[in-house]
């Protein structure tokens, strides 16, 4: 490497992936979690490489960029960063693809067993001095040979089907993108046709990017067709589900409840009716926030840009633009 390069750290990261490029000749970083635009717009302006969580990369701040190279999300969602202006300005955009599939699988099984077995209202009768009414409670439900559908089957829905299966459920695949026989092999069933599955499902959880084909896929329409006992997973982001219509469905007990790490506006504004809303159980963006993942995931960020400058980036974390 001829010269040194120039690494922003935005947002800050796992000491771990920090160690690796500390004492290393060829990298100098910087870390700053001022996220305001005229701070990045400064900061961004003469480096080489940025790596970044979950802050808006917008095409206002790239266009500053004078010799970026790189920007390597911590995480594999991309839809923060201008993806047109990257492209324009021919810059590459690595994902940690290697780190969380699992730790997302899990937060899945966690929300989905919490919802099933009521554990908030459960937890809640015996903290208030209720046990004795334990009978009157709403019972909770199995999980046992129910039907799983699974939307997106990437690195989260692979991680998820065997886990899945772990629990003796059914499983169901909707990816157009993905061949029936590559489904079949992990013990899925590839279904073709959204509207009509989901009127047979007792779960449905979402690992698609947020796309202009993904953004309502859950919407008031497709939940009326959803079974009364449906539980609805959204740890893939906000915007796939639509916000109002998922409260409405829930009041009018549509469906059984739902588990939502991620929404269309975060932090979520203090009136947004599901914050309320006691058939969800919500977590702030954090499916990925295990202590061993958060580590997997510095160290990943961090050795993306310095394999990008060796040239020895494996392709499959580089997303196609
Ligand atoms: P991935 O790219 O490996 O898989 C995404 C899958 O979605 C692909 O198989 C693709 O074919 C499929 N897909 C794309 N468009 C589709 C559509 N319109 N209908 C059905 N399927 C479609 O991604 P991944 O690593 O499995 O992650 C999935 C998503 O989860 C990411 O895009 C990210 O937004 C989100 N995520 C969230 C967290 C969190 O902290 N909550 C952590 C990691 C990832």
């Amino acid at each position: 490497m001829k010269s040194k390069k120039n690494i922003l750290i935005i947002q800050k990261i796992h000491e771990d992936g920090i160690k690796l490029i500390k004492n290393n000749p060829n990298f100098q970083i910087e870390i700053t979690d001022d996220l305001s635009i005229e701070n990045l717009k400064a900061k961004i302006k003469n480096v080489d490489a940025v790596s970044i969580r979950t802050a808006k990369l917008s095409g206002d701040i790239i266009e500053n960029a004078k010799n970026l190279k790189v920007i390597s999300r911590h995480g594999v969602g991309y839809d923060n960063i201008d993806l047109n202006k990257a492209k324009e300005k021919e810059i590459k955009i690595t994902i940690t693809a290697d780190s969380n599939a699992v730790t997302v699988a899990e937060h899945v099984m966690f929300v989905l067993l919490n919802l099933a077995k009521r554990k908030n209202l459960y937890d809640k009768t015996v903290r208030g001095g209720n046990f004795k009414d334990r009978n009157k409670l709403p019972k909770t439900i199995e999980i046992w040979k129910k039907n799983f559908l699974i939307i997106g089957f990437g690195r989260i829905g692979k991680a998820l089907i065997k886990r899945c299966l772990g629990f003796e459920m059914n499983i169901f695949v909707y990816d157009p993108f993905i061949e029936a026989s590559k489904i079949e092999e992990l013990g899925g069933k590839k279904i073709e046709n959204l509207s009509e599955s989901v009127k047979m499902m007792d779960v449905i959880s979402l690992h698609v990017p947020l796309t202009d084909k993904t953004e309502n896929l859950i919407n008031y329409d497709l939940m009326k067709l959803m079974k009364k006992n449906c539980i609805i997973i959204n740890a893939a982001r906000g915007g796939i589900i639509n916000e109002k219509d998922l409260d409405k469905a829930l009041n009018e007990s549509l469906i059984f409840g739902a588990a939502l790490d991620v929404f269309k506006k975060e932090p979520p504004d203090e009136n947004n009716p599901l914050l309320k809303n006691e058939k969800v159980y919500l977590s702030p963006h954090t499916a990925a926030f295990t202590e061993e993942c958060m580590i997997r995931m510095s160290k990943e960020t961090v050795q993306n840009i310095i394999d990008f400058f060796d040239k020895k980036l494996d392709n499959s974390k580089i997303i196609k633009l």
